[in-house]
């Protein structure tokens, strides 16, 4: 295929100029099998296939962020056919825009510039478009690139309904730890069910506000949850992942700092089994038997599952230890522990507990209590899930052979 540079960086000379055939005679088609929308590592990219080559341009726009594509006629009646699984979409519209050009809008869960668009043509056309992940500031100005005269953009009311839903935002169901007639551990006055709901609707907000993330919490206010109940929450939500809060008490020992907790038979320590049976045992004392058992057909395909999951639940205990330690907060001396916590128990949903204190160190009962510092782990938490989902999402991409 000969391939010649239509496009250019878009950063760098806004808008494109329109080029190539300028005599339509048919409408041109959109190829799907050809095309794909999908993530490699970090970025975007995007490939249309059309039967023919069209003028065509592209730009970033804000409020909200989207993905502008202009192009001469194209049908674009095949675009819900086209592979899409791309974590940076939220929503794609598609359709007429003025006499003679069409229009497709993709909604951006997090800022990206374009780094490369070009359309190289032969028997038909293919457009390629890779973008990066950038800081808001750099969106902004790509954003702002004036727009050409007859060319502005139609207020996002105005876009018609999406054709096609994408992967979207990570789904993080958090889980404020007990609540109701389970206040879990208490202190001075203070417990742990309270204690972690407060920070639990916190943490909601710094990654709902920051972008990327869609949120749910397993309880919204002081109620008795069932661990059961917690882990169907995260089910029906579509969870990408989970985080339980606690802030336990331990007898023994002078535990302090926060701990990570993933599932595993084996306990790290007599305390870690402990904590884990002592959660059980309150949801027992609430009023439900957990103990029926999974048959075994059951069993082993959650025994499957929970194998391609466990490295997936390692690897985000190990980015979230180092972005708490990297955010200078205090972690206990053991870091990530294991214990057979039953809300961890989902196979297919990375699930960690985080002990982010223990009450019964004043140290960091004083800590939960303070506002700067829940600032701070809020947002040591939302950039470990970040720097998660964006392995979790280039590893997937090598998994399936992309
Ligand atoms: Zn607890």
């Amino acid at each position: 295929m000969r391939a010649f540079l239509v496009a250019c960086l878009v950063v760098l000379c806004g808008w494109l100029p329109a080029a190539t055939a300028q005599d339509l005679s048919a409408l041109a088609r959109l190829e799907p099998a050809a095309s794909s929308i999908t993530d490699r590592g970090d970025a975007l990219e995007i490939t249309l296939s059309l039967s023919q080559p069209v003028p065509w341009r592209v730009r970033l726009a804000d409020d909200p962020r989207r993905l502008v594509m202009d192009f001469r006629e194209v049908d674009w009646s095949t675009l819900p056919d086209v592979a899409q699984d791309s974590r940076h979409i939220t929503a794609i519209h598609a359709g007429s825009f003025r006499p003679g050009w069409s229009r497709v809008v993709m909604e951006l869960a997090a800022p990206l510039v374009v780094d490369q668009a070009q359309m190289a043509t032969g028997q038909g056309a293919i457009v390629t478009l890779r973008l990066l992940p950038a800081d808001e500031a750099s969106f902004a100005a790509a954003a702002a690139l004036p727009e050409p005269p007859d060319w502005a953009l139609p207020p996002a009311a105005d876009l018609p309904p999406p054709v096609l839903r994408g992967a979207g935002p990570l789904t993080v169901v958090l889980d404020p730890g007990h609540g109701g007639i389970d206040p879990g551990a208490e202190r001075d006055g203070h417990t742990e069910a309270d204690l972690m709901l407060t920070f639990a609707r916190e943490l909601k907000e710094v990654l709902v506000r920051d972008g990327g993330f869609n949120v749910v919490l397993t309880r919204e206010e002081d109620v008795f949850v069932p661990l059961e109940t917690r882990t169907s929450i995260a089910r029906a939500a579509g969870a990408h992942v989970f985080l339980s809060l606690h802030a336990d008490a331990l007898a023994e020992g002078e535990a302090v700092g926060a701990t990570i907790y993933t599932l595993a038979d084996e306990a790290s320590d007599e305390a870690a089994r402990a904590l884990a049976e002592r959660h059980d045992r309150d949801d027992l004392l609430s009023g439900l038997d957990l103990s029926q058992q999974d048959d075994l057909v059951a069993t082993v395909l959650m025994d499957m599952a929970r194998t391609e999951t466990k490295p997936r639940i390692d690897r985000l205990a190990v980015t979230l230890r180092e972005s708490i330690s990297g955010a200078g907060l205090k972690m206990h001396r053991h870091p990530i522990q294991q214990a057979g916590f039953s809300v961890l128990k989902s196979p297919d949903i990375p699930s960690v507990l985080i002990e982010l204190g223990f009450l019964s160190s004043a140290s960091d009962l004083e800590r939960l209590l303070d506002p700067d510092w829940r600032a701070a782990m809020t947002a040591a938490i939302r950039d470990g899930l970040r720097a998660w989902s964006a392995q979790d999402a280039a590893l997937a991409g090598l998994v399936r052979g992309d």
